[in-house]
């Protein structure tokens, strides 16, 4: 086990194989004017499944892999296999668009994928292809159909929720009834220089707190006589204690709706991750710009450098962010 410095369990990795995207979404990435970094200063997917061994060593139990969009990352489903394959990993997950995944869910199932989440923040065609600036939503249903069909469990759709989107939110809360979908809302986080919002006069204000958001959805509920969200526990939905979600049920809904609050109702105390970039920092927390050299360490091929750049994370991750919220850098290179 990985006790940090405050005595939380860290056993969660979140890996972000990619900066790069299909898509562009108004709140996470720019639409131009990015300065990619050439591939050399990536990490290989070599480096990465060394990285997760060592890691798995020292406590890592459970992974997601994160981007910008990990489907565009060559070589994706042989990362996946590498990792689930990786002693001492009990569960791989994958934070996705879906895009592709109508290509591509068979064979990353077949590498051992099984749990995966579907970013969809709106059900109106027009409302999305304004959002990602030039997605077909018709592909992220394809998606979100084709992951149901294959058999990954959960299937979480993460809806971030902007206050100025106007987005129809009960219909989303909807989408967890006849089937086994798992819909999280997601507070909008201001992050990044040039986007996340800004240049759209999107605020701190564009962040709806759940508990407000819980309101709002039980009062339109009862309007059409859904009757209320019932408070569930976690632990149906996420067994392994994965997500820091609160979680509700409509009487009788095959699937969950859930509510992240890295916000209004941080769950810094509860926090069991670490996350890796693409370029190989190793960052102890969200808000925090704290990063450690993960990249160097594995091109040395020093096994005990690499090992130190994990304890110190652990030993330097941060109580809490304190309401600070954002970092230099964009969601897409952080991975969300
Ligand atoms: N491309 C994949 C996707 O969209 O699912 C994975 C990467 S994306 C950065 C990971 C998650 O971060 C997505 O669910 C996305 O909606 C969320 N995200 C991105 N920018 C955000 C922001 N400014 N506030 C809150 N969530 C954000
Ligand atoms: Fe791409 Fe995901 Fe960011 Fe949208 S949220 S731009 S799909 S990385």
């Amino acid at each position: 086990m990985a006790f940090d410095q405050h005595g939380r369990d860290i056993d969660y990795l979140r890996i972000s194989v990619t900066d790069r995207c299909n898509l562009r979404c108004l709140y996470c990435m720019p639409e131009e004017g990015i300065h990619w970094k050439p591939h050399a200063e990536m990490l290989t997917l070599e480096e990465i499944a060394r990285f997760v061994r060592v890691a798995a060593g020292e406590g890592i139990k459970r992974i997601r892999l994160t981007g910008g969009e990990p489907l565009v990352r060559r070589g994706i489903t042989d990362l996946v296999r590498r990792v689930v394959q990786t002693p001492g990993i009990e569960s791989v997950a994958m934070t996705t668009n879906g895009i592709l995944l109508p290509k591509m869910a068979h064979s990353l199932w077949q590498a051992g994928l099984s749990r995966v989440n579907i970013s969809l923040d709106t059900l109106d065609a027009q409302q999305y292809s304004h959002i990602t600036r030039w997605g077909s939503i018709d592909d992220a249903f394809k998606g979100i159909e084709v992951a149901l069909a294959t058999g990954f469990k959960p299937v979480k759709i993460n809806a971030v929720v902007v206050r100025s989107l106007h987005q129809d939110l009960l219909a989303f809360a909807r989408l967890s009834i006849d089937r086994p979908l798992h819909v999280r809302f997601i507070e909008y986080m201001p992050v990044g220089n040039t986007c996340g919002g800004a240049g759209l006069g999107w605020t701190a204000a564009d962040t709806i707190p759940n508990e407000e958001l819980i309101d709002l959805l039980n009062d339109q509920a009862r309007q059409v006589g859904l009757g209320s969200l019932e408070p569930i526990s976690e632990l149906a939905v996420t067994p392994d204690n994965w997500g820091p979600a609160r979680y509700y049920q409509f009487a009788g809904a095959l699937g969950t709706v859930g509510f992240i609050s890295a916000l209004s109702r941080h769950f810094c105390g509860q926090c069991n991750r670490l996350r890796l970039t693409a370029e190989g920092e190793l960052l102890p927390c969200l808000f925090s710009d704290l990063q450690f050299d993960a990249k160097s360490a594995l091109r040395s091929a020093d096994e005990r450098a690499l090992r130190q750049v994990l304890r110190q994370a652990l030993s330097t991750k941060p109580a809490s962010h304190h309401h600070r919220v954002g970092t230099s850098r964009q969601m897409h290179q952080i991975g969300g």
